[in-house]
């Protein structure tokens, strides 16, 4: 049987959720052996949200995990970590094998990056487009192993990559049971690899020895404030 894939998408309340999680739903909806993992950054899991959940028949669990208050207050917040913290301790407590992967609510994902990830065994990896002054962040490969990345923004780490290009086997995890992501933006996915004792020659290239763009970091624009004009209760999808 096909090894289950835990994908984690850390979402927040903004106008822009809705149409973002539809649209991400209904991709996921083509994956088989698929379990969405939500984390909410929210106090509470927004009712409205599980709702939606539901009417893809997809496997969910819908966790909320708030952001707490005092990263919202710095110049750099540290984006969706609360929420990818409390997914991790989540597979943790009811995972034992498959694969996981973190899918940002707004980011593309071509079908085929599914079947690539699913056999990780370790921690894969593969070319994320849209990133950065560069337009793509990848790993360069030779004879077939992972010697460096191209990435815009080196940064001093050990490995530049984006969220969006990698997964990582949940055996490999409970493997590693300290694994934790830092709540400091820009060094979320270095300082998280490294504390799954990653090793360079463990890396998988994914994609056609990354060659291949499988998932994109797009954005959503964000339009001014609207005013609505008509009651939440009403149209319980399109929020302020
Ligand atoms: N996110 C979150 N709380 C926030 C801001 C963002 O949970 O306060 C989530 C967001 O929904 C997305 C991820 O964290 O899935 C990365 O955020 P964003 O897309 O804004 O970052 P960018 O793509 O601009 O780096
Ligand atoms: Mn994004």
């Amino acid at each position: 049987s096909l090894p289950t894939i835990f994908f984690i998408t850390p979402t927040y309340p903004r106008r822009e959720q809705f149409a973002e999680l539809t649209r991400l739903g209904q991709t996921l909806m083509h994956v088989p052996s698929l379990h969405w993992i939500v984390a909410d950054d929210n106090p509470e899991c927004n009712p409205f949200l599980t709702e939606i959940f539901q009417k893809f028949g997809l496997p969910f669990t819908h966790i909320s995990s708030p952001m707490p208050s005092n990263y919202r207050k710095r110049y750099f917040v540290p984006r969706g970590v609360s929420n990818r913290r409390a997914a991790l301790k989540w597979i943790k407590a009811n995972a034992a094998s498959g694969v996981f992967y973190f899918g940002d609510d707004d980011n593309t994902f071509d079908l085929t990056l599914f079947s690539e990830i699913r056999d990780t065994k370790i921690v894969s990896m593969f070319p994320v487009g849209l990133i950065g002054e560069f337009g793509v962040s990848a790993p360069i490969i030779e004879g077939g192993k992972v010697v460096g990345f191209f990435d815009s923004w080196p940064a001093d780490r050990k490995f530049p990559v984006d969220m969006a290009g990698f997964a990582v086997s949940v055996e490999y995890l409970l493997q590693h049971p300290n694994a934790t992501m830092p709540y400091k933006a820009g060094h979320e996915e270095d300082q998280f690899l490294k504390s799954l004792d990653l090793k360079m020659s463990d890396i998988e290239p994914k994609a056609n020895n990354c060659t291949k763009v499988l998932v994109w970091h797009t954005q959503t624009v964000k339009k001014p404030k609207h005013n609505l004009k008509v009651p939440e209760s009403i149209f319980s999808n399109l929020r302020t």
